[in-house]
């Protein structure tokens, strides 16, 4: 399982969840240098430990855990996952 950020994030880009999540799961962060580029960000597959911090602390709630994403965002489970890949 991981958590997932959808479009939602798009034209935001709000960094509230780097800021929380425990293990630096979530980029591009602003200090990296791709955060420009990219128009949302997205979270590692394999290193998110589920905690439901970045979550809660999103203010577009742009963020779910995998088995909750709405059917219209299921793109986005694999657009986080090629990020890394
Ligand atoms: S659920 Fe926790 S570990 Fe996973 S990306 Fe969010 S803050 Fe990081």
């Amino acid at each position: 399982m991981t958590y997932v950020i959808t479009s939602l994030c798009i034209g935001s880009k709000d960094t509230s969840c780097v800021e929380v999540c425990p293990v630096d799961a979530i980029h591009p962060a602003p200090e990296d240098e791709r955060f420009d580029d990219m128009e949302q960000l997205f979270i590692d597959p394999g290193l998110c430990i589920n905690c439901d911090a970045c979550r809660t602390v999103c203010p577009n709630e742009a963020i779910y855990a995998r088995a909750a994403v709405p059917p219209e965002e299921a793109s986005s489970i694999q657009r986080n996952a090629a990020f890394y890949a």
